[in-house]
């Protein structure tokens, strides 16, 4: 085999470097706090989601604070549109705060409520719980219950779907992204709905929805989708657990567009909309109303209100009437506030994103909306996570919902590819000479992709090629924008052939030739293994995947067989042995809830 590590091409020059800018922006100094986030959380999200460095610097100018912004024109528009988001969002909320002194004064005199076991002050964000308690106690007593009866149920499960076996199901949700769907509070999983693997599954009795989809050419329903339907067109409250881009807001709104037909009271004898969709941003909320728009049902109208903007504009269309909002926290509760918006005919509640909504800490607001809407409500959660805060507020405001995960797991983007597990030391010094066996058996076509699961590890691997003049190049979290676009220009261009990689760095690369996927060190879960192996095998050919495999890993080793079984792949004995002692292991903790548990120095092998 040859191998000679091929040279930057030196004839093809400097590559053209897209141009790079640099802008000001002010914002009110009382909200740089708010920019920069906990230890420049809010920061570092604005410049990873947007791609441009963010300073804010120490000038002012009157009340402002100068921020710089540079990188790629595009990016820096989206950096700007980002922190004005945050501005403005906070701007709204702060239109009817209280005075610091006055806040602080509450604060001392220790006026304590507790919603659902929730601690807060009785005024939060210019909420006064104490008087949304009243208020919703009334209204649950007498107005709700008495004021009309909720249809929830417009499901009938299509004869092709009750044909279906239980091993028909649950092979469907393995290879539609490893869909788990469970309650999350109590063990009544027997009557979870079976998902429904055509359109006409869910709709057949809605020839117009179905023509609607039709209409946008969607060959068939996404993995979150199918299961969604069946569960929310039941009536059950649902917690969808999934990133954008999963289809996710048909899942919830094709549904609600039946629920607001289907209610008993007339649409236009209702004095204010069924549907209620908060979202966290004003992007998303426009995101959402964008797709709400695609689709026409029964003349259903909505509006999207958010902060920032003339709120005249939005009374008067609220006047009009609608039968959706969409609304981010802060302005749907100064309107409900000022009277403008009745929410007394909300029957089904979206919290959209419901993690980012509590990290940019509309948690007061969100459980303000939730304790006034009727609570027979129906109720859908979307998360890409499910942290405590987000569990705390389904246990609050969800009716035993069922929770559906999808992972990002595309079995089906694995199927050209060569799957190898080679099982080793956990000693970096033997993963290396593995590599550099690897590395000198590589032919010219080859091109690879190293993932390593740390930036030092990265670091580390990469110097260690690069002493031994094999060029490579890397990319990681620490390296800087331009650094990385040169080094994904470099693999791109065939210039390099290897790239030392992390997981996080090389999120939404697409690189459409790599030959190669090496786990030099295996990825944190299940998911990020697919996505990584998923990298080659592109566009009709095939390439291999080899991941080296310690006993640290052995807590992968149940989930992975069945991605190896189910691609033909060959599973090394030791993967079976690895998983029947960590599930031995794991059973004989929970047997002994006391002893061991996190014991030093315990054998984990
Ligand atoms: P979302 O996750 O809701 O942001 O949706 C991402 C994109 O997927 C949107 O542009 C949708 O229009 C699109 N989409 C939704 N459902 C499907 C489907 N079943 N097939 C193909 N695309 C879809």
């Amino acid at each position: 085999m040859d191998y000679r590590p091929r040279r930057r091409n030196e004839n093809k020059g400097r590559y053209s470097k897209p141009s790079f800018e640099d802008i000001k922006m002010n914002i009110p100094t009382q909200l740089v706090g708010k920019v920069i986030g906990r230890g420049g959380s809010k920061i570092k999200e604005i410049q990873t989601e947007s791609g441009a460095r963010v300073n804010v610097t120490k000038d002012t100018d009157g009340d402002q604070t100068i921020v710089k912004i540079s990188g790629k024109k595009e990016d820096i528009k989206k950096a700007k549109d980002l922190i004005e988001l945050i501005t403005n969002e906070v701007e709204v909320l702060s239109i009817n705060s209280e005075p610091i002194e006055q806040q602080k004064e509450e604060e001392n005199s220790e006026d304590v409520v507790y919603i659902n076991g929730w601690k807060t002050k009785k005024y939060e964000n210019n909420i006064d719980w104490k008087a949304v308690f009243a208020e919703s106690d009334m209204r649950n007593r007498e107005e709700f219950d008495s004021m009309y009866i909720i249809v929830k149920n417009f499901y009938q499960e299509h004869p092709e779907v009750t044909a279906l076996t239980d091993e028909e199901v649950e092979q469907f949700r393995l290879q539609n992204n490893n869909i788990v769907v469970k309650r999350v509070f109590s063990n009544e999983n027997s009557a979870i709905k079976k998902p429904c693997m055509k359109f006409e599954h869910a709709f057949h009795q809605y020839p117009e929805i179905l023509e609607e989809i039709k209409k946008v050419g969607f060959e068939k329903p996404s993995p979150i989708q199918s299961q969604s339907w069946p569960v929310l067109l039941s009536g059950e409250d649902m917690i969808g657990i999934a990133q954008t881009g999963t289809g996710k807001t048909l899942a919830f709104l094709l549904p609600a567009l039946i629920h607001i037909e289907g209610q008993t009271i007339p649409r236009d004898q209702r004095k204010g909309p069924t549907v209620l969709i908060i979202a966290p941003t004003r992007e998303l909320a426009l995101q959402i109303e964008r797709e709400v728009n695609k689709y026409h049902y029964k003349g259903i109208t909505s509006l999207c209100i958010y902060g920032g903007v003339n709120r005249q504009l939005q009374i008067s269309a609220l006047k009009k009437g609608v039968d959706i909002v969409i609304a981010t926290p802060g302005r749907m509760n100064d309107l409900e506030e000022a009277g403008h918006f009745n929410i007394k005919y909300i029957t089904y509640v979206v919290l959209d994103e419901a993690d980012r909504m509590l990290d940019m800490g509309f948690e007061p607001q969100i459980r303000k909306i939730m304790y006034s809407v009727n609570p027979n409500r129906q109720t859908v959660m979307t998360s890409a996570t499910w942290p405590d805060s987000v569990r705390r507020l389904a246990t609050s405001y969800m009716r035993d919902p069922i929770q559906i995960y999808v992972g990002s797991l595309d079995l089906a983007a694995v199927h050209s590819v060569t799957q190898v597990i080679e099982i080793m030391e956990d000693d970096v010094e033997v993963k290396l000479n593995a590599l550099l066996d690897f590395v000198k058996g590589m032919t010219q076509k080859d091109k690879i992709i190293v993932f390593c699961g740390k930036k030092a590890c990265a670091d580390h691997v990469s110097s260690e090629l690069a002493l031994r003049y094999i060029y490579c190049t890397s990319i990681h979290g620490d390296r800087d924008q331009s650094d990385r676009e040169q080094a994904l220009q470099d693999i791109m261009s065939g210039d390099i052939s290897i790239l030392i990689a992390t997981d996080v760095a090389s999120r939404g690369l697409d690189i459409d030739d790599l030959t190669h996927v090496i786990n030099f060190d295996f990825p944190k879960n299940i998911e990020e293994y697919v996505h990584r192996v998923g990298r080659t095998g592109r566009a009709g050919k095939t390439g291999k995947s080899i991941s080296y495999f310690t006993k640290n890993d052995w807590h992968h080793a149940k989930e992975l067989i069945p991605i190896l079984e189910e691609a033909n792949q060959f599973v090394p004995d030791e993967i079976y042995n690895m998983a029947e002692r960590y599930e031995a292991m794991k059973a004989k903790r929970e047997s002994q809830p006391n002893r061991g548990r996190g014991g030093r120095g315990g054998r984990r092998w």
